[in-house]
């Protein structure tokens, strides 16, 4: 194939408006000699198919400083028009960064199972059922739970033995599974990149994308209408997937009474009553207690292998 054709080819990988931009981009490198052309090729060729996620913030139109990142071989992220596949793949390395460097996951075949199939059964009726999920059990003591993009989902031990039953584990798998099905991260990161300067000229550094996940799913809460958005998806879910929504009410007003430190999905914005009278307005009181999850001693067999410990 001629270079140019392959070039082209590339191009519509891209939306029209980053054909556009990135064609403007290019017009240096077509400017060149074929022989240059051909040199300057293959890396610009590694480069496009390795940049998964392509970029279009405010910044990008100046255009030169895009093709010279391309030369070096930095991947550039482009946030507003990532695919689920793109996301995926960037969740998948957020993944690996915290298990290599900030979380010690709990390898217990028979809770993970357990874990993963009350994940799988919501994750089916979600609104985004077509990305795989992945649920792991993480071996931390504070009730926590949070998720990054691309359908990962992390829960704590702590969180896990403080539930009374399945139905409470699943409403807060659900609220994850929510942000996931926003596109939380996404907009969180997108944001934060902004904000902290991140987004050269070109977009944003995968490594530095990298690192930013791992930070917003650990360390940075979401926002207000981001929790609410979670909660009344979440709701919804857990609903559909057969289980009792009264879980989601009890797991929350436990929380508020043992007056622990604010978990992920309790965080301070907006306030837990707030968020409890908001769910209690959205569950028929006759339905409350209606579907699966609440027999406490099923449960207790489940995870029993972090009670003996
Ligand atoms: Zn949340």
């Amino acid at each position: 194939m001629h270079p140019d054709t392959i070039i082209k080819e590339l191009l519509t990988f891209f939306s029209n408006t980053d054909i556009l931009i990135v064609s403007a981009m290019l017009n240096p490198f077509f400017s060149l000699s074929r022989s240059y052309r051909r040199l300057l090729l293959y890396p610009l060729i590694s480069v496009f198919t390795a940049v998964s996620l392509v970029v279009a913030t405010p910044q990008v139109s100046q255009g030169i400083p895009l093709f010279e990142l391309l030369l070096r071989g930095i991947q550039i992220i482009q946030m507003s028009n990532i695919s689920d596949n793109q996301e995926v793949q960037l969740g998948k390395q957020i993944n690996q960064q915290l298990v290599r460097q900030e979380i010690r996951l709990n390898r217990n075949q028979q809770v993970n199972r357990y874990i993963n199939q009350i994940g799988q059964r919501l994750a089916e009726v979600s609104e985004r059922p077509d990305i795989p999920y992945t649920f792991q059990v993480v071996e931390d003591s504070s009730v926590n739970a949070f998720a990054t993009m691309g359908g990962f989902v992390y829960m704590n031990t702590g969180l896990l033995t403080e539930a009374d039953n399945e139905a409470e584990v699943a409403s807060v798998m659900a609220h994850e599974i929510a942000h996931i099905v926003g596109r939380h991260a996404i907009k969180q990161m997108k944001e934060a990149a902004i904000a902290n300067g991140l987004t050269a000229a070109a977009g944003l550094d995968q490594n530095v994308a990298i690192q930013l996940g791992v930070d917003l799913a650990l360390r940075r809460p979401n926002s207000r209408q981001h929790e609410l958005e979670a909660d009344k998806l979440g709701l919804e879910n857990l609903v559909r997937a057969g289980y009792a929504p009264y879980g989601m009410v009890s797991f929350m007003e436990k929380l508020l009474q043992t007056g622990r430190s604010v978990p992920e999905f309790l965080s301070t914005h907006p306030a837990t009553p707030q968020r409890i009278n908001a769910l209690e307005r959205a569950i028929d009181p006759q339905a409350a207690f209606v579907g699966d999850g609440l027999d406490e001693i099923a449960y207790r067999n489940q995870i029993r292998p972090l009670l003996r410990r």
